[in-house]
């Protein structure tokens, strides 16, 4: 038997659990990274995958992500994920959600969590009627809560405004081309913001009418799915799936910054530094897309006091993302390593890990 705990992606996980519920068919993977901080926080992804392999690899790449994230976004809350693996149709029953809900209970409170991609808001009460440990539920207007995405969104849009003023020395996006890989709750969300101050964008999406229609609506253009990384813009966004940064994918970039949602955009540890030698400015995605976790955590903090949650202390935490993101590029220019090496070390250090 290999010995998996010596494998890089299992990264001394504190726990992982196997789940399955054979009345409902329910398969599901927990991984909890670290609970340093506080519990494991992070969404459960719903998704078909081709190997179970490929769904341990996401649930643990995606787990030490949310460690890190959330530690970067000064959240008293540890890192965890979870995936749910779907049979080809992406069958999802109340039954399965029941059953997750029950598997996150068990936990007692370790985990917390949230919606991923192939989740909705809808899917989080079917599992709240399980377990109390869950966010990302509907929200009363001016409350924290409800779909992460827009605020996923909103981080995302300070920080490429962020990254415009550090390597392009723009105040504004007025006129900046962004490229969107992506037009889903963040990507859609990034566009709508940007368009409103007047950038320049290019959308793609693997639903070209998805794309064509956001296009539409913002004065874009939309282009094919497999042409959007050789777009030639200012800023790449990538707003759909990870792993996109390989060395065929970096080949073809013609752009000045990289700055999307996408989690695990580096497909190798290393992609960070073939981006930093091509002179590519790379906002590390854990610390760019915090706004949605950071709005669901404050929800959930707030309802285990008891408390409302106020989402001006939400907005006032997201904007704190840019001042992050300069902090790690300083760092990266003054000791000339890779962005993403630097926030990793910032994260490490935050987790007991450093
Ligand atoms: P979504 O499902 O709403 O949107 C994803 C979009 O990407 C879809 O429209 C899909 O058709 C498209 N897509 C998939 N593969 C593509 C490809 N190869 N090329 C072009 N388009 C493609 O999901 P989302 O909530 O917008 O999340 C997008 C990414 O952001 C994911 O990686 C997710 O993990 C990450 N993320 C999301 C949040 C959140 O709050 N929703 C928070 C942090 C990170």
């Amino acid at each position: 038997m290999t010995a998996f705990w010596t494998e890089s992606d299992y990264d001394a996980h504190e726990r992982v659990e196997l789940v399955h519920d054979r009345k409902s068919g329910l398969t599901a993977i927990i991984a909890l990274h670290s609970t340093h901080l506080g519990p494991g926080a992070g969404g459960t992804r719903f998704w078909h995958y081709a190997e179970p392999k490929d769904a341990m690899r996401d649930a643990l790449r995606l787990s030490r992500g949310m460690s890190y994230k959330n530690a970067m976004a000064g959240l008293p809350m540890g890192g965890g994920k979870a995936v749910v693996l779907l049979d080809k149709d992406r069958t999802k029953t109340a039954e399965m959600l029941h059953a997750f809900g029950d598997a996150v209970e068990a936990l007692g409170g370790n985990y917390v969590t949230a919606e991923d991609v192939g989740a909705s808001e809808a899917d989080m009460v079917t599992i709240a009627q399980r377990t109390a440990h869950v966010c990302g539920l509907p929200a009363e207007d001016g409350d924290a809560g409800g779909d992460p995405g827009p605020f996923t969104a909103m981080g995302i849009y300070h920080g490429i405004k962020a990254a415009v003023q550090h390597k392009l020395g723009k105040d504004s996006v007025q006129g900046v081309h962004v490229a969107l890989q992506g037009t889903g709750s963040v990507g859609g969300g990034v566009a709508r913001l940007l368009a409103k101050d007047g950038a320049k964008l290019t959308l793609a999406d693997i639903d070209p009418a998805r794309a064509e229609q956001l296009a539409k609506e913002l004065g874009a253009n939309a282009v094919a799915a497999d042409a959007i990384m050789g777009i030639a813009c200012d800023v790449f966004s990538p707003n759909a799936l990870g792993a996109i940064l390989d060395d065929e994918g970096i080949a073809r970039l013609d752009c000045a910054i990289v700055a999307g949602g996408a989690n695990n955009q580096l497909a190798r540890a290393h992609h960070g530094k073939v981006l930093a030698e091509r002179g590519i400015l790379y906002a590390p995605d854990y610390v760019i897309n915090a706004g949605g976790i950071i709005n669901v955590s404050l929800e959930y903090l707030c309802r285990q006091k008891g408390a409302p949650c106020d989402i001006n202390e939400v907005r006032r935490r997201i904007a704190q993302i840019p001042g992050r993101l300069t902090e790690i590029w300083q760092e990266s220019e003054d000791t000339g390593e890779p962005s993403d090496v630097v926030a990793d070390r910032m994260a490490q250090a935050l987790i007991g890990r450093g």
